[in-house]
């Protein structure tokens, strides 16, 4: 099979975005990353996978805490900076969350703890215990089939 197709059928599945950030010596770092999943409600557990040449995977090692930012849809650019799809001249102002840093308007930040990993092929799946989260009422940025997309809400057919 080729990679081609898998990353084109995987790329059906719509998620929303994420930044991942972390710390390492007094420098905040991020990366956009769309797998992630809620694991575990006790504790309250969530999951990460980050690729094995990524520059983030020591980096989180190292700091043993990251935070998970989920976009929102007037985020795109901070998907695309820090995917590195786009260059940009100015510093990027990240926030505070339990000692972490975060993505300031992201509709949820996640202030987690580095609770295991398992390496799994070319991935590092990272599973964080949540130690604070904030909320806002924005709508998310979406990913699907390559593109960025926005929510839209269908409205059901009345069942007579
Ligand atoms: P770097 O290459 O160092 O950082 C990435 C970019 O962020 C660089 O352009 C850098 O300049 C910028 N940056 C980092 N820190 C700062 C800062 N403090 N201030 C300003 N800019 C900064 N990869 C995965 O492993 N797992 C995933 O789940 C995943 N999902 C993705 C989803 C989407 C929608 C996209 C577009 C990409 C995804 N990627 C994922 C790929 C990943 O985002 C890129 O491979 C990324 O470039 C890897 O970054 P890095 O850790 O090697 O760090
Ligand atoms: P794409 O068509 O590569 O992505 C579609 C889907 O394929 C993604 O949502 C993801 O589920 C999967 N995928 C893509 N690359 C993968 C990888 N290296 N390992 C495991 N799964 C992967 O979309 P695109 O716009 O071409 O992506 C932009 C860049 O971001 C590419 O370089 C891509 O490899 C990378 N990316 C990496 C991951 C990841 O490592 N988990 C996820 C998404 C995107």
């Amino acid at each position: 099979m080729e990679d081609r197709q898998f990353r084109n059928a995987m790329g059906k599945f719509a998620t929303g975005v994420n930044v991942i950030a972390t710390e390492v010596d007094g420098e905040a770092y991020g990366m956009t990353a769309n797998a992630f999943m809620s694991v575990s409600l006790d504790p309250k557990l969530i999951v990460i996978s980050i690729g094995d040449k990524a520059k983030m995977l020591e980096r989180i090692r190292e700091s043993g805490k990251f935070s998970v930012n989920v976009l929102s849809c007037e985020q795109q650019e901070e998907s695309m900076r820090f995917a590195g799809q786009k260059q940009f001249e100015d510093k990027f102002e990240f926030g505070e969350l339990a000692g972490v840093p975060v993505v300031e308007d992201a509709v949820c930040q996640l202030s987690c703890e580095v609770y295991n990993e398992h390496t799994e092929g070319d991935h590092v799946l990272f599973i964080g215990k949540v130690n604070d989260l904030t909320l806002t009422d924005g709508e998310p940025l979406i990913f699907n089939c390559g593109k960025y997309r926005e929510l839209k809400e269908l409205e059901l057919e009345e069942v007579r």
